[in-house]
């Protein structure tokens, strides 16, 4: 068995790609199923989801806990958690990333594939839903499935969808990324334990039944506690704020779904980048233009 796990941000299509994977496998002839796994996750957060394939009728309905494949979405969830745990000695990963695969550290050395899904989505789809451009990577990388049957599960799904012209997109961003993926060995020097819990055990909560903002053993619990989950990391737009431009209307600050925008004592605004996903609903509403949305996620 064949056992596939995807780390992504709720947004990226972890779930469609595990999905159109397991359809590209049942195209070959095999036994394939997919699933999500969510929690409270919303746009940005961290999500899972799983595929399995085979060649005969599959009983197990678990996580998949050791992975032979695992494809990361985003490079920059590395650095919050330990997304190569489990992985198999002989496994192989796909990450979305500039780098070279011998520039990072998994944890684990495996061989590795990158390509640069964000920029490929960014051109060919113009969001950076980078799903589609991952599975032309995986095609490549680990030769699972063929690129004519990732081509044809893409068409099934996304075509169904969201129609001709949008599967059209997506199979162009799986040829590139199968053109561009870049396949080698990376570093296995990372500690692959997790940097910390969510919650603490029930005998660890303090006494009462509302937890108060402070920290158990490091963990964060109570109020505050996302601050240790930026989820801005994974911005690949910015927006720029023209100071002059601005006309105190408040528009962005109400708008902002995640509330990143703080407003000043004078009516200005100003932004928390840490928690800004980049998608540029602030730069719509605002009605003078004095927000521009700038590509990269710097600060
Ligand atoms: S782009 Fe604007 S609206 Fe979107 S999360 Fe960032 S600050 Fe909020
Ligand atoms: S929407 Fe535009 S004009 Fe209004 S407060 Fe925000 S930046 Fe200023």
């Amino acid at each position: 068995m064949f056992e596939v796990r995807f780390h992504g941000r709720g947004g990226q299509g972890a779930v469609m790609a595990a999905q159109t994977l397991a359809e590209a496998a049942v195209i070959e002839g095999y036994h394939a199923h997919a699933f999500p796994f969510f929690g409270a996750e919303r746009r940005g957060a961290p999500v899972m989801a799983f595929a399995r394939i085979d060649d005969k009728k599959i009983s197990i309905k678990s996580q998949v806990y050791e992975p032979d494949l695992l494809i990361v979405l985003d490079e920059s969830l590395l650095d919050i958690e330990p997304v190569a745990r489990g992985m198999k000695k002989d496994g192989k990963a796909v990450i979305n990333t500039r780098k070279l695969p011998m520039e990072l550290d998994l944890g684990i050395e495996v061989d590795c594939a990158t390509v640069n899904a964000t920029s490929i989505a960014l051109e060919f789809l113009k969001a950076p839903i980078v799903n589609t451009a991952i599975l032309g990577a995986v095609a490549k990388a680990t030769g699972i499935v063929s690129m004519d049957s990732m081509n044809k599960a893409i068409r099934n799904r996304f075509g169904e969808k969201f129609g001709e012209a949008a599967a059209n997109a997506n199979i162009g961003a799986a040829a590139a990324a199968y053109e561009q993926t870049v396949i080698g060995r990376c570093k296995g020097k990372r500690p692959l334990k997790a940097k910390r819990e969510w919650l603490p055990d029930w005998d660890q909560l303090p006494m009462g039944t509302a937890l108060s903002e402070g920290s158990i053993d490091a963990v964060m619990v109570g109020p505050g506690g996302a601050r240790q989950n930026l989820t801005g990391t994974w911005r690949v737009q910015t927006p720029r704020y023209d100071k002059e431009k601005c006309v105190r209307c408040l528009r962005c600050w109400f708008s902002c779904p995640e509330g990143c925008i703080k407003r000043d004592e004078d009516d200005h605004v100003h932004w928390d980048l840490n928690y800004c996903k980049g998608c540029g609903i602030c730069a719509q509403v605002c009605p003078v233009k004095a927000i521009d949305m700038i590509k990269g996620g710097q600060k």
